[in-house]
């Protein structure tokens, strides 16, 4: 097999703080410098949230741009993807920085469970952050905690809603979501196929130690991979993950053993319809 594998990295996240891992970036100038770390070992989509100094989630839009600044500067190229996950504000606050036009963006299509609460995705704010992310020309990511949720990106595609084949991520190992498992795991691929077509790209994250099993599942069977501090903050259960790096080159590593290049970030903005780089760095983004 010789895809080429987009690896993503999810560098911060709302959960994990230092007391966790020492390495996950907290500030803009943490998250750029460990992004660009990450981008050098292999990575070309960086997803991100921003925090509060204090660690907490935040939403706020300055902070977004900062980060986007920094990482468009250092890492001429990658694609920036911003989450708007459900932990770093409510309702339309979610989708404050959208208007930065950020070259992808989450999208979660559906509620269900989390650990401890009920991850809410109304209808309303599905279709409001949908139309935003049209309007910006903004590629989602459709996190899918759920067989439904693909389906429902289905129908959303096919309203007109979502910008050409969405870019399904299966997110497995959330507890009191989906957990892990191979079938279900090969039924999301038989989906995805079904729906949207044969070559239709998808990736995979799984959460804590699944992380490196979800890596290995979707590396082989030809879809793309996601690793980062937001997932998982360990390499194993005696060590910590001195770096979202760390995580990235252990992508590569499987990529190697499965004999798939690690797509750079030409390829990956091929494969998944994304615009070139906005020239706002000349002499940098060539
Ligand atoms: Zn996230």
């Amino acid at each position: 097999m010789t895809k080429p594998c987009i690896i993503c990295v999810a560098i911060t996240g709302s959960l994990p703080t230092k007391a966790n891992n020492p390495a996950v970036p907290i500030t803009v100038s943490e998250q750029v410098e460990s992004t660009h770390e990450a981008f050098e070992a292999g990575a070309t989509i960086v997803h991100a949230h921003v925090r509060n100094d204090d660690e907490t989630p935040s939403s706020d839009p300055e902070k977004f741009a900062a980060l986007k600044e920094g990482i468009e500067r250092h890492c001429p190229g990658m694609i920036i993807q911003f989450s708007t996950g459900g932990r770093s504000g409510a309702g339309q606050t979610r989708g404050g920085m959208l208007p930065l036009r950020p070259d992808m963006a989450s999208l979660s299509v559906g509620s269900n469970n989390f650990p401890t609460r009920v991850y809410e995705n109304p209808p309303d704010l599905v279709d409001w952050l949908a139309r935003e992310m049209l309007l910006h020309e903004i590629k989602p990511e459709i996190e899918a905690f759920d067989l439904s949720h693909i389906l429902k990106a289905k129908d959303m595609a096919d309203k007109g809603q979502l910008a050409g084949t969405p870019y399904i991520q299966f997110v497995m190992g959330v507890k009191n979501a989906m957990p892990v498992d191979r079938d279900v795991f090969d039924y999301y691929i038989h989906a995805v196929r079904r729906l949207f077509g044969e070559e239709t790209p998808w990736c995979a994250a799984g959460i804590g130690a699944n992380q490196l099993r979800l890596n290995e599942w979707a590396v082989a069977a030809g879809g793309h991979a996601r690793t980062g501090l937001e997932d998982n903050v360990r390499l194993d259960r005696d060590r910590l993950a001195p770096s979202n790096a760390a995580l990235v080159r252990r992508v590569v590593d499987i990529c190697d053993s499965n004999n798939r290049p690690v797509a750079r970030w030409q390829e990956a903005r091929r494969i998944l319809g994304l615009r070139l780089p906005e020239q706002t760095n000349k002499g940098q983004a060539a």
